[in-house]
């Protein structure tokens, strides 16, 4: 992260609120809960509103001047349902009954369809690690159709593994257990840490065996086939654009940013749902910069790395999507990828996530070019993504020190000094910001005492000594003489901190834990994660083994502190 790179010009305010996120009125919440998925209102825009593939053949193609080809979900062996998220449920007004009849299983797991749904692959493309790729498209992903709640908030229901599609290039379609675990738990703990996500309304295993690869070794196994039904107001991408840009199909293009426009983003236009001209593309663009930058922010707060950064992998509403070899950070490493395809350079490093967001923004920008027919405003909308970003990152680091005001170059300076102390030694991320809240500014203490709420972030205790102790007690010195400043009692603070710096991530070990077990044929350890997860701020007693660093064996483990695209 560059130096010195980010301003501060606003105040904190409360960083786990998602203004996007539909009302839920107390009448959908608790009168009115569907008990059978037959009670579903569904509207389906997406497959109304645009071209379909007029080939009805589910073989691997090019498919042209389409938005999305018709495909049907693949019926598996023996659908178990494992987990879901109650959240979720209810935010599609459906009663928590639902989750446990053979419908819901068989629905969410590809085995049987609602009369209302109409399922489709999405047509897209992609820059791949900084290259243009050509389609790729929904090729393990299956939609079901659109849900719109009383609340008028719409959530489109997606399969994650529920067979192959002309999408599907030279894979399968389908999805392991593993993948599936990871998918379905950090959807939801993103969601609950505040972090504007797509969601995660189940996980099914599908009694299949799927033969993976994992380390593209030549040491293929058969694995468990598992699918994930993921919720979102749409899965429209960065590259659901540059596919038709790509092939010069303006009239593809302007049909898919009408749809989004005038479904998604009402606000932009006030409401007008056609006629929309340059600017209203370039408004509507600006809001995708301002999004995506807020998201990225909210990333570098909870130390997630996403791993795949691919403009295939950007949802247009500014929603983390796609969790593949995601990672979390453990040790704070700026330079630190869980993904093992991008081990030599690197791209998608967490440290690198800030400038990527604005690379794909770029991509978009060039996507929609054609609607605009001018460089200018696309440019000048484009330094909204930095504006958004800099100011939401020099307020969200203000809030993980306790800094209540910030004050210009000097608090970044204290931000910056702590960024390049913190991976001198290795530092656990999430405990250190933890521990920071429990330093003291009673000026009684010695140096000793000072810094113990911290030595518990530390991996290998004998190394916090010479240069990096006397740094740490140097810098300690500015942060202390700072909040003093401030003046504010330390339980408030301390409270405050605690609301934007979670206890509770979802640790790549303790993951593999959960998948480790459910390997074997028991999901409790997903279930149980799934509920502390729900509260990643607070202290929960007993389940204080879910918060603790990395032990030694994860270390080197596969799935702990490498995962590949393989899934
Ligand atoms: P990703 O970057 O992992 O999100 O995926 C890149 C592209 O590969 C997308 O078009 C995916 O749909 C496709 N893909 C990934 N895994 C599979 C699979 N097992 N079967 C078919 N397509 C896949
Ligand atoms: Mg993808």
């Amino acid at each position: 992260m560059a130096r010195g790179g980010f301003d501060l010009t606003a105040t904190p305010d409360d960083l786990r609120s998602d203004p996007r996120e539909g009302v839920r009125t107390e009448a959908g919440l608790v009168l009115g809960m569907a008990v059978s998925l037959d009670e579903l209102t569904f509207d389906n825009r997406f497959t109304d509103d645009l071209p379909g593939d007029p080939m009805d053949l589910n073989e691997p193609r090019q498919v042209h001047n389409a938005a999305y080809s018709r495909v049907r979900p693949k019926a598996t062996a023996s659908p178990k349902l494992l987990a879901h998220s109650p959240e979720v449920l209810s935010d599609l007004g459906l009663d928590s009954r639902i989750a446990e009849t053979d419908e819901f299983a068989r629905v969410f797991s590809g085995n049987a369809t609602l009369a209302a749904m109409e399922p489709y692959a999405m047509a897209y493309g992609g820059h791949q690690f900084g290259h243009w790729a050509g389609q790729l498209g929904d090729g393990r992903a299956i939609a079901l159709g659109e849900i719109v709640t009383d609340d008028g908030a719409r959530h489109m229901l997606q399969l994650k593994g529920a067979g192959p599609t002309p999408y599907s290039r030279r894979a399968d379609g389908l999805a392991v257990l593993r993948s599936s675990v990871r998918e379905f738990l950090c959807s939801e703990a993103m969601h609950h840490l505040g972090v504007p996500t797509t969601r995660a309304l189940s996980l099914a295993t599908t009694g299949d065996q799927v033969m993976r690869d994992m380390f593209y070794d030549g040491n293929p196994e058969w694995e468990t086939g598992a699918v994930v039904c993921r919720v979102a107001p749409s899965f429209i991408r960065f590259g659901t654009f540059e596919l038709p840009m790509s092939r010069d199909d303006n009239e593809l293009l302007q049909a898919l940013a009408d749809h989004t426009i005038s479904l998604h983003f009402p606000e932009i236009t006030d409401g007008r749902t056609e006629g929309f001209e340059a600017a209203d593309y370039v408004a509507w663009f600006r809001e995708i910069s301002k999004r995506t930058a807020e998201m990225i922010v909210h990333w570098q707060r909870v130390g997630f790395v996403h791993g795949v950064m691919n403009t295939d992998n950007m949802s247009i509403h500014g929603l983390t999507i796609d969790y593949g070899p995601y990672g979390w950070l453990e040790d704070y490493n700026p330079g630190w990828t869980p993904n093992t395809t991008d081990r030599e350079y690197k791209r998608y490093r967490f440290g690198a996530q800030p400038h990527i967001g604005q690379w794909n923004c770029t991509q978009l920008a060039n996507a929609i070019y054609p609607l605009v027919g001018d460089v200018e405003p696309l440019q000048e909308a484009l330094e909204t993504y930095v504006d958004v970003f800099n100011t939401d990152w020099r307020r969200m680091m203000g809030d993980k020190l306790g800094i209540a005001e910030l004050d210009g170059e000097r608090d970044t300076e204290l931000i910056h000094d702590l960024l390049e102390l913190l991976p001198k030694i290795e530092t656990d991320m999430t405990l250190f910001f933890r521990g920071l809240a429990n330093v003291s500014t009673d000026d009684g203490l010695d140096l000793d005492a000072r810094v113990a709420p911290l030595l518990e972030a530390y991996y290998d205790p004998d190394t916090f000594t010479g240069d990096v102790r006397a740094e740490t007690d140097a810098w300690l010195d500015r942060y202390i003489a700072r909040l003093r400043e401030e003046g504010r009692a330390d339980a408030n603070r301390s409270q405050a901190m605690n609301a934007v710096n979670p206890l509770f991530v979802l640790r790549n070990y303790v993951a593999q834990l959960a998948i480790d077990e459910a390997d074997n044929g028991d999901p409790s350890l997903i279930l149980e994660l799934l509920d502390t997860l729900r509260t990643p701020y607070t202290e929960q007693p007993g389940r204080e083994r879910f918060a603790e660093k990395r032990p030694e064996w994860a270390r080197v483990r596969p799935g702990c502190s490498m995962l590949s695209c393989s899934s």
